[in-house]
């Protein structure tokens, strides 16, 4: 069993931080597993070097250590081109220069209603999807979405085994039909312009690198899990068992984000708490 924590160096690690790790953690100890680091830091505009320092001092604060490298996505930009360069040759990316406006005039079409969304927000209406020739060289310096209806000929199904539970508890063998993946996810962006890659290719192509048998994180990214799934298929790589956790969620039931510096482990170091504490905290003792 091999499973890793993956957090965004773009602020300080949270107490919801803090759960998803020692999850993990916990799980690849009762497993004899191996418990590994990614810092997911692709986007520059956001990432600081202090927040990946901070992030390493509070893990081992923690009592959190990782045998492997850390692996950080910032050096893996040519692996994320690979990738990319295989979808693009099998003809199942195309380029598209849609603004959010553009996105949400497309598909707020007046006999529609109000436009659906997917996980990565309104599903793309297809403006460009048919507007450019996929032949050549794979294009740089734009964003390329995944042509869904290309990508689900390509594969027989979208399944895979959650231990832990979605947001509405769903847990077992979780299938996703090709219709939900059609009307309900569409053609996510695959390599955004600034990036020249996405958390979901990102992800995808990691998660193999590493050789991680089983994924821990926040319920927040189920829904995500079936894009995922299906770029496991495309890209040939196995796919891994899925253990969503519940969210840590403040007085108000609004779930911990990066600006909840109040809940910051650092700022609970800094009160001399240990990490005991943090566990009681977190309902993990
Ligand atoms: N980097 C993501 C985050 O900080 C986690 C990605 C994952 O675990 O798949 O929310």
């Amino acid at each position: 069993m091999r499973t890793r924590f993956a957090p965004s160096p773009t602020g300080p690690l949270h107490l919801g931080h803090a759960f998803s790790a020692l999850t993990a953690w916990q799980r690849a100890l009762s497993a004899r597993g191996i418990f590994l680091l990614r810092i997911e830091d692709i986007d520059h505009s956001r990432a600081r070097l202090e927040w990946e320092t901070l992030i390493y001092e509070d893990l081992q604060w923690l009592g959190l250590t990782w045998p492997e490298p850390v692996m950080r996505q910032a050096d893996r930009m040519a692996a994320y081109s690979d990738a990319l360069d295989r979808l693009w040759h099998a003809g199942l990316l195309y380029p598209c220069s849609c603004n959010r406006r553009d996105i949400l005039a497309a598909a707020s079409a007046p006999q529609d209603g109000a436009p659906l969304t997917g996980p990565d927000g309104i599903i793309y209406p297809g403006t460009c999807r048919a507007k450019h020739d996929r032949r050549g060289a794979r294009p740089t310096e734009v964003a390329l979405r995944l042509d869904m209806a290309a990508a689900l000929k390509c594969i027989d199904e979208i399944a895979f085994t959650e231990t832990g539970a979605g947001p509405s508890v769903e847990t077992g063998l979780i299938a996703v039909s090709a219709e939900f993946m059609r009307t309900r996810v569409g053609d996510v962006v695959l390599a955004r312009r600034d990036m020249g890659t996405s958390y979901h290719l990102a992800v995808v192509v990691d998660d193999a690198a590493q050789e991680i048998t089983e994924v821990v994180r926040g319920e927040d990214l189920f829904e995500a899990t079936p894009i995922h799934v299906l770029l496991q298929r495309l890209l040939g790589h196995p796919t891994p068992s899925y253990h969503h956790h519940r969210l840590i969620r403040d007085e108000t039931g609004k779930r911990l984000a990066k600006r909840d510096d109040a809940r910051a482990l650092r700022l609970y170091r800094a009160e001399g708490k240990t990490p005991a504490d943090i566990r009681e905290l977190i309902g993990l003792s």
